[in-house]
């Protein structure tokens, strides 16, 4: 079937925004769907004639839900039974923090394919941030600008490369 990649990270990385530049469009989240998909953003995608189905984990979570951590890292389990491929968003304007470390060990400990995204490289000066998400341990950073667009192309042609 299509292979499936979910977006997982804390909220307000981009996660929503990174979805809706991967699919070309604006997507209002769709909150009836049966089963698995319920409280996520679902679409496929079609890049170098690959189709690649896509999920944004968190579309419901309350941002501000005092249990936050939880339900963050309940996204990343499900995501983790359920995606070929996991891209786990950070945010290079907020850098590290202690959800992300969370969210980084379930993801090493599943050995799941992951790409670690790192999101908001806006412009140049924030490429000095990029190299502190190295200590997370799940490899090479891959900066994009969600809300620019910028380097969406090389994000694509990596999820091509690891699906
Ligand atoms: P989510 O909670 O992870 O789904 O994050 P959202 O997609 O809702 O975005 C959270 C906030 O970050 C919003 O104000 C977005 O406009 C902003 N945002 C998302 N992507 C970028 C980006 O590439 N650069 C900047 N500067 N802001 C972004
Ligand atoms: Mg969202």
């Amino acid at each position: 079937g299509t292979p499936l990649v979910a977006i997982v990270g804390r909220p307000n990385v981009g996660k929503s925004t990174l979805f809706n530049r991967l699919i070309g469009r604006r997507k209002a989240i769709v909150d009836d769907q049966p089963g698995v998909t319920r409280d996520r953003n679902y679409d496929t995608l079609e890049w170098n004639g690959q189709e690649i189905g896509v999920i944004d984990t968190g579309g419901y979570l309350p941002k501000t839900h005092e249990h936050i951590d939880l339900a963050v890292r309940e996204q990343v389990e499900i995501a983790v039974d359920e995606a070929d491929l996991i891209l786990f968003v950070v945010d290079a304007k907020t850098g590290i923090t202690d959800i992300d470390e969370d969210l980084a060990s379930i993801l090493l400990q599943s050995n799941k394919k992951t790409l670690l995204v790192v999101n908001k490289v806006d412009s140049v000066e924030w490429e000095y941030e990029i190299g502190q998400f190295y200590n997370l341990g799940l490899g090479e950073p891959i900066p994009v600008s969600a809300i620019t667009g910028k380097r969406s192309g090389d994000l694509l042609d990596l999820i091509i490369e690891h699906i």
